[in-house]
């Protein structure tokens, strides 16, 4: 049976910042891909926003991975080449009972270390951006937009030029463990078996079945999954915004937001629908809902004119009624598995978090 160090499970941005992490720190590392393409799943379903880290708990995995993350992508894609823009955000408020909001989310964001949230007058918003209407404002200038592929594509280089592999096809099916490492059982086209002396499992969505399979765990700590769809909608033809404009948060999310990307198109989304399965086909008739919530900050939007876009689905370990769950990442004395180092609940920030991710996992790996 082949022998390798590391197995990463999983090709996302965050499986492959690991395995770039881990081959930069000399280790020999394997990423496992069930589809034929890097990337194939939330990692290229999302918004590709440099997120600042404002709305998080402090004190969070997803606080602190966010803050620290930025820092390293703005650093890294300026090193590298990787498109991205640091193109700064407005929140808006659309009422004066929401103006009163506005000083409790810098204060917030000033708690998870983001310091440099403005508060805006109406007319320098607009100023910034005409075609939009608000009575009040934030200006974070951290946050941007990124090329989320080309991201993935500098991490996928760095750790090939560090001697990982990236083997596509090839999805992980069960493993076992033994005293000497975790026997790996991969199918696919070449179906093989790998002994490993340390797996990460970073299969996102599929993070918790992957677990599952995985012989000796202590079930208990597998989480539930749940699938939390976002549908994007575009707008044909010449955007009316710069940058990402939000409107208020609310109990269930950041609001119909609009990002623009780097090629100057806008989408205006994603919603929230708790599904049962993974299914990305998005249907025109959500978008009914969303003229209205956007009229409010960008009133000359026609009704009829949002065209279906593409949806991701948010990988969630706590249901719909619960509060939402903070990143999960497991170590052998959690889940009793040796060698083994599970990650659960990568939602957003993970995009934005994803080095400061693989730097906690390489001290976790450090430790085995
Ligand atoms: C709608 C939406 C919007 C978002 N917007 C943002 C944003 O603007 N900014 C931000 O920072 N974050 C954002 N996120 C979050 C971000 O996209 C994710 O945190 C990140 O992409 C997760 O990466 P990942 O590598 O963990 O998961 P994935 O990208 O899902 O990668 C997991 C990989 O594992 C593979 N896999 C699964 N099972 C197996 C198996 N059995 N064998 C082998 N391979 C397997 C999959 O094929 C996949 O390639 C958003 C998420 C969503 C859903």
């Amino acid at each position: 049976m082949d022998q390798v160090e590391c197995v990463v499970i999983g090709a996302g941005v965050v499986g492959l910042a690991i395995a770039r992490e881990l081959a930069i720190s000399g280790r020999e590392v394997i990423v496992l891909e069930k589809e034929p393409l890097i990337g194939s799943e939330t990692s290229s379903r999302n918004s590709e926003v440099i997120h600042a880290g404002i709305y998080y708990p402090t004190g969070s995995l997803k606080a602190k991975y966010c803050v620290e993350g930025k820092k390293f992508l703005y650093r890294y894609c300026a090193e590298k080449g990787v498109a991205h823009a640091n193109c700064g955000k407005l929140i808006v408020a659309t009422s004066v009972d929401q103006n009163d909001k506005l000083p409790a989310i810098r204060r917030k964001a000033a708690e998870n270390g983001v310091d440099d949230l403005e508060e805006w007058p109406a007319e320098r918003a607009i100023e910034m951006e005409p075609a939009l209407f608000c009575t009040g404002a934030l200006w974070s200038p951290s946050t941007g937009i990124i090329d989320s592929h080309g991201l993935m594509l500098a991490y996928q280089g760095d750790a090939e030029d560090h001697g990982a592999f990236i083997v596509l096809n090839t999805p992980f099916e069960r493993a076992r463990a033994l005293a000497e490492g975790i026997v790996i059982e991969a199918g696919g086209e070449a179906p093989m078996e790998l002994l490993a002396r340390t797996v990460i499992n970073s299969a996102g969505l599929f993070a918790p079945d992957v677990a599952g399979r995985i012989e000796g765990i202590d079930r208990n700590t597998v989480p539930n999954a749940y699938f939390c769809k976002g549908s994007y909608y575009t707008l044909p033809g010449r955007s009316p915004f710069s940058r990402p404009i939000y409107p208020m948060p609310h109990k269930d999310g950041l609001g119909v937001h609009v990002t623009v990307d780097l090629g100057g198109q806008c989408k205006f989304g994603p919603d929230i629908e708790w599904v049962d399965g993974i299914d990305y086909e998005v249907e025109a008739s959500r978008a009914d809902v969303f003229y209205d919530a956007v009229r409010r900050y960008w009133p000359a939007i026609e009704d009829g004119s949002l065209e279906r876009g593409y949806s991701g689905i948010r990988p969630k370990i706590a249901p719909k009624e619960a509060p939402a769950a903070d990143f999960l990442i497991q170590g052998p004395k959690d889940h009793g598995v040796s060698g083994l180092v599970n990650l659960f609940g990568m939602e957003s920030p993970g995009l934005t978090g994803s080095a400061a991710i693989a730097g906690d996992v390489r001290k976790i790996v450090d430790a085995l």
